[in-house]
């Protein structure tokens, strides 16, 4: 469910008409819905009602200052990737000690920035990672509280570019290695081993993989402890899948995902941490782009659009599937068409959809992207020195930018020329 709905014939934006966010900043643009935004971190938080939780939104999925203080401001924590992310948590006025540090290459210095500004744990990856972070905090005089990412060998079932749980996956320590690298852990005096971490991949469909991966952090729990370990936190990752083409059966619910915690790991006493991003942030955003032109080509009609791969590059890098609706509503019973749905970048991958049925469409009218508010604007490049585009947030009948497009000057003026030329 989102807050984006025809209502008098025009695509609304929670009560603002998307025609009128676009005749004033111009196509095209990410349009965001506070409402949506809310409505999910709500879910995930009643879910795990009745246990000690966090939701940690997982904020590689859309970072902008005014959506983390939107969530921030709901309650929720922040799981953050990198330096920058840490950063941008930070400069959203999120505490230190609700901000969790995950990622496989985590420097010395992104670990330093954050045991100085503060974190509610590290999410620690491997054994070399564990001697950096120990080093560093042994420097500042401090212990800090960490959890290991385990690797559980479970098949999430999703796309192969964002399956993170199998053994081959760059991510965690193997399950079966998790017993002497937490000795390990517990032998280093600038670190205070609190739990278990797990994040299995993006974009599930079906809750099979999170009850196999659960099972397994529950049994190492109970084996970490006879082990004299103190596992009091256990975080479970994000990953909840969303429906990306409406008509499609529905991926499982945050409730059903509740309940799935509470029956594998719910018994532990642990204080649980989840850290969806793609689920809060996906439907809660559209990119609505400009046709520029119609042309009729080899038994295709393609709609060029101002909106590119660039922009949003789902469709290039993952096969994804977007809807695509007029942002005027098309009237009932109108004939639809196929299109081939592209934008203007010199590569044949700038294609969005191919044979999508559509009603007419000219230059000058627009169309949605629904299901943009993840791995959307984060993933944006200026790739064919286009401008990164201007993000929108909707709150009621309001509507704010959120991030301005910049100039063609702030674009150029980035480069410098040696002193040689
Ligand atoms: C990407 C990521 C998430 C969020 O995944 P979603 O599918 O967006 O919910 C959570 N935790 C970690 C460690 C991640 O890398």
């Amino acid at each position: 469910m989102d807050h984006f709905l025809y209502k008098d014939g025009v695509l609304h934006a929670e009560d603002v008409p998307v025609s009128e966010i676009a005749a004033s900043v111009g196509s095209p643009f990410y349009v965001y819905s506070t409402a949506t935004l809310e409505r999910h971190f709500r879910l995930f938080d009643e879910a795990l009602d009745g246990i000690d939780h966090l939701v940690c939104y997982a904020m590689k999925a859309a970072s902008n200052q005014a959506i983390l203080k939107t969530l921030a401001n709901a309650g929720a924590g922040m799981d953050v990737v990198s330096k920058g992310e840490y950063l941008r948590a930070k400069a959203a006025g999120v505490p230190g000690d609700k901000i969790v540090f995950s990622g496989v290459g985590k420097t010395a210095d992104e670990i330093r920035v954050a045991l100085q500004g503060g974190i509610r744990q590290f999410n620690v990856e491997s054994e070399p990672e564990m001697l950096v972070l120990n080093a560093q905090a042994v420097m500042l005089g401090m212990t800090v509280p960490i959890t290991i990412r385990v690797n559980p060998d479970v098949d999430a079932k999703t796309h192969a570019k964002i399956a993170t749980g199998k053994s081959e996956n760059k991510f965690g320590i193997p399950i079966a290695r998790a017993r002497d690298v937490y000795a390990m852990a517990a032998a280093l005096p600038g670190l205070e081993v609190i739990g278990i971490d797990v994040h299995i991949g993006s974009q599930l469909t079906d809750l099979a993989p999170f009850e196999l991966a659960y099972q397994k952090v529950a049994e190492l729990t109970e084996t970490l402890r006879a082990d004299g370990h103190d596992i009091r936190r256990l975080d479970l990752g994000g990953g909840l899948g969303i429906p990306y083409a409406y008509s499609n059966v529905a991926p499982p619910l945050p409730s059903d995902y509740g309940d799935l915690i509470k029956r594998t790991v719910g018994h532990l006493g642990c204080e649980i941490e989840i850290e969806p991003g793609r689920l809060i942030a996906g439907n809660a955003g559209i990119m609505v782009s400009g046709v520029i032109y119609v042309k009729s080509g080899e038994g295709r009609d393609f709609l060029i659009v101002d909106g590119a791969m660039n922009d949003l590059i789902r469709p290039a890098m993952y096969e994804a599937h977007h809807d695509i609706i007029p942002v005027i509503e098309p009237a009932v019973g109108v004939d639809q068409q196929p299109y081939d749905i592209v934008g203007p970048i010199c590569e044949s991958g700038d294609t969005f959809a191919k044979q999508r049925m559509m009603p007419p469409l000219e230059s000058g009218d627009l169309i949605a992207f629904r299901s943009a508010g993840a791995y959307g604007a984060v993933m944006a490049s200026e790739y064919n020195s286009r401008l990164l585009i201007p993000e929108v947030l909707v709150n009621g009948d309001q509507f704010a930018v959120i991030r301005p497009r910049p100039t063609f000057e702030d674009m150029i003026n980035r480069d410098t020329i040696p002193a040689w030329l």
